[in-house]
Parts: structure tokens; sequence; C-alpha cells
């Protein structure tokens, strides 16, 4: 399975960091992997027009269920198509934490997005009391059971375990921790979708150090890449681990 390098900008970036992008196209002008940036909202069509005619492919990180209408603040599926989104990053633990987004809601927007054309990055993730507790297991498989719609076309959809204790601090999981869950998530997919041709990504504080270990486990086909994304440097190191483990 070709593996994809995805960076998730989040509440990060104005005009001037699309100097990055001119970089880290520079660094991996046509790469192994496939590479694919989900900045702000507001950079989106900037963004998309600097990866026109490249390998880059550019995403949301979020989207409403509606197609339109008074939800102020929210962008639509079409919107980010318009923009220039091939993909949209959907049920990140930042947005069920800070949004209250529950895994039904996340559901109806994978629906929505597929229906207007774009790949679905799923995140699903225990917290650390969940991991403690002995139910991360327990907690993922129920994410997935209820965060996927049953109409859902695995053809445009991607899975990204990201251990909620794991983003943005620094700490990892094991290999074998990385392993057991993804493991997991294989089989639980296949099971549901009968395609064991899902790329499931991690994500959790990988960075150019660490990215070999993790791409060299089983069933582990990319990343999801917060802070380290938001370097060319960072971001290209990542990309060049994950095409030697390719
Ligand atoms: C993320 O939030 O999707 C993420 C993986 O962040 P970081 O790489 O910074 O831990």
């Amino acid at each position: 399975m070709r593996g994809l390098a995805a960076g998730n900008w989040k509440m990060n970036g104005t005009g001037e960091s699309l100097s990055e992008i001119k970089a880290l196209l520079d660094a991996a002008p046509s790469p192994e992997c496939d590479i694919l940036i989900c900045p702000p909202a507001t950079l989106l069509s900037r963004m998309a027009a600097l990866a026109e005619g490249t390998v880059l492919k550019i995403g949301g990180q979020d989207c409403h269920a509606a197609g339109s209408g008074a939800h102020t603040g929210d962008i639509s599926a079409a919107m980010l198509v318009d923009a220039g989104a091939s993909h949209v990053i959907l049920g990140h633990s930042e947005r069920r934490a800070n949004h209250g987004e529950t895994d039904a809601q996340v559901a109806e927007k994978i629906t929505a997005a597929q229906a207007a054309g774009l790949t679905t990055i799923l995140c699903v993730g225990e917290t650390e009391a969940e991991r403690d507790a002995g139910r991360a297991l327990e907690v993922i498989g129920g994410q997935i059971d209820s965060s996927l719609p049953d109409d859902v076309d695995a053809a445009r959809l991607v899975v990204a375990y990201e251990p909620v204790w794991a983003i943005g601090t620094g700490r990892t999981p094991t290999p074998d921790q990385i392993s057991e869950v993804h493991d997991a998530l294989r089989a639980r997919l296949s099971d549901r979708l009968g395609t064991g041709q899902i790329r499931l990504l991690y994500g959790g504080s990988v960075k150019p150090s660490n990215a070999a270990e993790i791409f060299a486990l089983h069933n582990v086909n990319g990343a999801l890449v917060g802070g380290a994304s938001l370097k060319a440097d960072d971001f290209a190191g990542i990309i060049a681990a994950l095409e030697a483990a390719s």
C-alpha cells in the first residue's frame, strides 16, 4: 500500500508560512509516497495554488455536515473542494474535546464529505486514563463502530490512530502498543468493510527521529503529523523515512 504523510497545521500559519510549502516541494519534489498538508482554512486556496501541478495534496481540518445554511464560522465540504481540498480530517481529538463532537456527528460529516468528493481521514484514539484502565482497544473499537456511517466509501477512507496523550506531548506509545492498535484496527475494518486496503496512519509526536521505527511496523501506512509538519525540514525528514520503509 502506498504510504501517506499527512500534516495537520491546526491553528497555525499565515501567508508567510507558505514559504515552508515551497521549501517542502523543493526538498521532496517526487516522493515515493503521497503527501498532504491540512492548513487552516484561511490558507487553503493559496496553498492549493502553490500545490497545483505538484505531488502535494491539500486538505481541510474539519467540515460541517450540512451543505450550507445558518452555521456561523463553519465550512461545508463543498467549500473545501471549492478551495482546492481533496481530503479532510474528521473527528480529531481536539475537535471532540474542544467542540464536544460526538461519534454520531463525525459519521454525518464523513457522509457529507465523501458525497462532496473528499477523502476522509477519521481520527480515533484513547485518553491516558482510558489506556491506564486497560480500555484502549475497547474505546477505539467503539469509535470506529460509531463514527463510520453505514454508507461509508472505503475507497475514500483513511483512519488515523492518535492516542490523545501522545498529541503534542513528545510522548509516543511503544512500538508494541502501536502495533496492537493498528492490528486491531485492520481486523475491525476488514470485518466491517470487507477490505484490507484502508490506509492506517499513526499520529502523536511523530518526528524525523522516531519516524523510521514507527513506519517499520506492520499495518502502519503513514503518519498524521502535527507540530513537525510546520517546518519543511522536519516534514521532509518524515517523508524520507516513509519512503525508505515502502
Ligand atoms: C495531531 O494533532 O494530529 C498530531 C499528531 O499532533 P503532534 O504531531 O504535534 O503530536
